[in-house]
């Protein structure tokens, strides 16, 4: 029997590498077709063993997470609330932000809004960059945002 006649015969599930006899009853019994008319690559007790594998980890460790989260309710709400209030104008900021960020379309006749302070400037005040295929772009942020975030980060 040539390597050929022996792969044709039997087939190996991947993950076990169990031989199985290889025809259409017992691929449909012994590994299962998907959706898309497949076999699949690994037999039915690999499956099976992996589903109940999975079953088990999630059961354990959602009520591990549910009871964590129930005991630390009140400790994460007070945490929340703490944050909040110490950072209120970063916060509320953001909430502004995204709200704007989602409303600003891009601009026309030269025109862009920056994605940073949702300004619409001409495109004057972005700067220019060359990308990976040597094309011109404008940087999405303006100047005065890049400035200003530059200045931010090398404060000292
Ligand atoms: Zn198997
Ligand atoms: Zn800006």
């Amino acid at each position: 029997m040539t390597e050929q006649d022996s792969k044709d015969k039997y087939i190996k599930c991947s993950r076990c590498k169990c031989k199985y006899i290889n025809d259409d009853n017992h691929n449909k019994t012994d590994f299962g077709y998907n959706r898309l008319n497949e076999r699949y690559k690994t037999c039915v007790t690999c499956r099976e063993r992996h589903k109940q594998y999975n079953h088990t980890y999630n059961q354990n460790h959602k009520d591990e997470s549910k009871e964590y989260r129930k005991e630390h309710k009140e400790e994460r709400a007070e945490y929340d609330k703490q944050y909040k209030k110490d950072n209120r104008e970063y916060c509320n900021n953001l909430t502004k932000l995204s709200k704007i960020k989602k409303l600003a379309k891009p601009c026309e006749n030269g025109f862009q809004r920056c994605t940073s302070c949702a300004t619409a400037k001409d495109l004057s005040n972005y700067g220019e960059y060359l990308n990976r295929s040597e094309e011109v772009m404008h940087y999405v942020r303006c100047v005065d945002c890049r400035n200003r975030e530059k200045a931010w980060l090398t404060k000292t």
